[in-house]
């Protein structure tokens, strides 16, 4: 068992069962033993493959996008350009160097990185050394600076810790971590009922509740709405609420069990779009789509990126900004262009962003 597993076990021991949204807490952002906080565990030789690693045209067009909507925002200088959970930096990097074709823009910009691991907040430095852009990195987004903003966040939500719930009897019983009979870590449920939630649901259902994404909403919601700007998420996730266990470890890309090794595998839930979009709109905050993410890309003109990219790229590199396009926008088996949805959260006097405009009456 991990270092972490064995901490986890011993506080289980002396304190009883812990939920599991502490559980997955725990093992993504434990201080020294969490699994974001001393690897980087992306790419082909790490855990898993995210958007903006996939090819340059994610950040490069979520670049434009952000220069679109600061536009249509007024053109605001200076403007908060926050991203939420980085990773390696490279969606940001990308999108700094797009975003060179509005040098208005770039002048205008101030970038704010939010961030909980110290090692990737690293490598997000190394990363862009040479962006020119001024670039500051804070712990949660209640220390970004006040302003017009506009946030980017790339499978950050996934992320959040989620309680789930089950139901017997008639009744919700939060889903816990215990030891099991050989000490080792295993599910279980709360001895007492939870007499909040009305929902009801068949024998045996369980209910996921995104709480600490709830709470990031009405502050997101609060800080659009008084200071202006919109966010954009992109997440893996479902467009209506529903039941079903979507928390998921991935280790080395492959599936493992959530409870294995905590502290080495990836550990998501897939994103309620749908109860994220209500805690947002309840601060008085317009929402826009989700829509799916091959959707999104495709408005954006992905088509032309990758046709410009491969015209411009050596003959042996030929294919790969096509694979990579349809990778991102295809919606068959193991491509990403409808399991991922985008969303916008914004501010009322922000026009409905690009992407997300209702398409014209024919
Ligand atoms: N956006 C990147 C990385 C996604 S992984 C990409 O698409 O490649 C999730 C990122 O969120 C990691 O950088 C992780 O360290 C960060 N993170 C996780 N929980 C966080 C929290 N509560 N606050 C800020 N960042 C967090």
């Amino acid at each position: 068992m991990s270092a972490l597993g064995d901490e986890i076990k011993a506080t289980i021991a002396h304190g009883g069962p812990i939920t599991v949204e502490r559980f997955m807490e725990l093992a993504l952002t434990h201080p020294d033993l969490g699994y974001y906080m001393n690897r980087d565990p992306f790419g082909a030789q790490g855990d898993f493959t995210t958007a903006p690693e996939i090819s340059q045209m994610y950040g490069e067009l979520l670049g434009l996008w952000a220069a679109e909507v600061w536009s249509s925002m007024g053109r605001p200088n200076p403007v908060r350009l926050i991203e939420l959970g980085p990773g390696r930096g490279t969606l940001m990097s990308d999108a700094l160097r797009a975003a060179r074709i509005v040098p208005e823009f770039r002048a205008a910009l101030d970038v704010t990185l939010i961030e909980t691991s110290p090692t990737l907040a690293n490598i997000q430095y190394e990363a862009l050394l040479t962006s020119g852009a001024p670039i500051a990195w804070r712990a949660a987004l209640s220390e970004a600076p006040d302003g017009p903003a506009i946030i980017l966040a790339n499978e950050f939500l996934d992320a959040l810790p989620v309680r789930q719930f089950v139901r017997r009897s008639g009744r919700w019983r939060e889903r816990t971590v215990r030891l099991d009979g050989r000490g080792q870590l295993a599910f279980g449920l709360s001895s007492d009922p939870e007499p909040h939630i009305k929902v009801e649901a068949d024998e045996g259902a369980t209910l996921e509740v995104n709480a600490v994404g709830h709470r990031f909403m009405f502050e997101l919601g609060a800080r659009l709405v008084k200071q202006g700007g919109a966010a954009l998420f992109v997440d893996y996730g479902h467009s209506a609420t529903g039941f079903g266990d979507t928390l998921q470890a991935v280790h080395a890309h492959r599936m493992v069990g959530p409870l294995v090794d905590p502290g080495e595998a990836d550990i998501t839930a897939h994103v309620d779009f749908a109860a994220m979009a209500r805690s947002a709109r309840a601060t008085g905050a317009a929402v826009y789509g989700p829509i799916d993410q091959g959707d999104f890309l495709r408005a954006l003109g992905i088509e032309v990126r990758a046709r410009a990219l491969a015209e411009r790229a050596p003959p042996e590199r030929g294919d790969e900004f096509e694979r990579a396009r349809r990778r991102l926008v295809g919606k068959g088996a193991g491509e990403m262009g409808a399991l991922f949805k985008a969303m916008v959260v914004a501010n009322r006097a922000v026009p409905p962003p690009p992407g997300f405009q209702p398409y014209p009456a024919r």
